[in-house]
């Protein structure tokens, strides 16, 4: 069983490190709380006006290679790798890609190890992988490959409740999720 782990919002805590950056650069800006995020782009429920200031947060230097792991996520994907699936990490760098694709990598070296590092898979369209599953906290992920060619299992985040009808999982729930694919 071949996996696609999606990295932002799945492996590195995206919205906890913006969250925590927006805090401290804008004191005195209305925030979301994490629970009470929406939409899976952050500036479509922070409003126009703040589009440009988060931006600006989220192509700083830094702010991608400086996010925290997902709870859970670091031991989940080694665990599912001893388990026998066979695990690449799939994401899809910003069109500004200057910081993010090289900070990803290092987010990888540095959280994983060096040997996921080979496992890692750039794409701007993920239906272009083959594998069976795709773990993404997108609600939808489209592409080129219409249907695509894996079972899109959404990671479960606030902002994606609205997508029904897929499964689900989070780092404290893979196993029982996965291991009924594979009648373990
Ligand atoms: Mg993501």
């Amino acid at each position: 069983v071949r996996i696609l782990v999606d990295m932002d919002g799945v492996l590195s805590d995206y919205e906890g490190g913006f969250l925590r950056r927006w805090r401290d650069e804008y004191p005195d800006a209305p925030f979301v709380r994490l629970s009470d995020r929406t939409t899976f782009y952050i500036a479509d429920q922070y409003g126009e006006d703040a589009r440009p200031l988060v931006r600006r947060i989220v192509l700083e230097p830094g702010f991608i290679s400086g996010l925290q792991p997902i709870h859970g996520s670091v031991s989940a994907l080694n665990a599912m790798d001893l388990a026998g699936f066979e695990v690449y990490i799939c994401s899809s760098p910003l069109s500004e890609y200057r910081n993010c694709v090289s900070e990803k990598y290092e987010w990888i070296e540095k959280h994983l190890g060096g040997s996921w590092v080979d496992r890692m898979i750039v794409t701007k369209d993920k239906t272009l992988i083959k594998a069976d599953i795709l773990i993404d906290d997108k609600p939808s992920v489209c592409g080129v490959e219409d249907p695509p060619p894996w079972e899109h299992i959404v990671y479960d985040q606030p902002y994606n409740r609205q997508e029904v009808g897929k499964r689900r999982l989070t780092w404290n729930t893979w196993e029982a999720v996965l291991m009924a694919d594979v009648g373990a």
